[in-house]
């Protein structure tokens, strides 16, 4: 609620384009379709680490905490 656009879903930062789902710096062609398989594998009982390794949806080290 702090600038009104969004929060990136990648790296929870600011989106500086009204309407995206995503950061300037995290963006790139085909973005939302890998985003999708990580929603997808997570769906079919997978962990968020799994889903990641798995998708190359970010970086596994990152997902440990999770
Ligand atoms: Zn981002």
């Amino acid at each position: 609620m702090s600038n009104g656009h969004g929060t990136c879903l990648k790296c929870r930062g600011d989106v500086q384009v009204f309407g995206s789902r995503w950061c300037q710096e995290c963006w790139y062609p085909g973005i939302d379709d890998g985003y999708q398989r990580y929603r997808d594998l997570i769906e079919e009982g997978h962990s968020r680490y799994q889903a990641k390794v798995m998708s190359g949806w970010g970086d596994p080290d990152e997902a440990r905490d999770d």
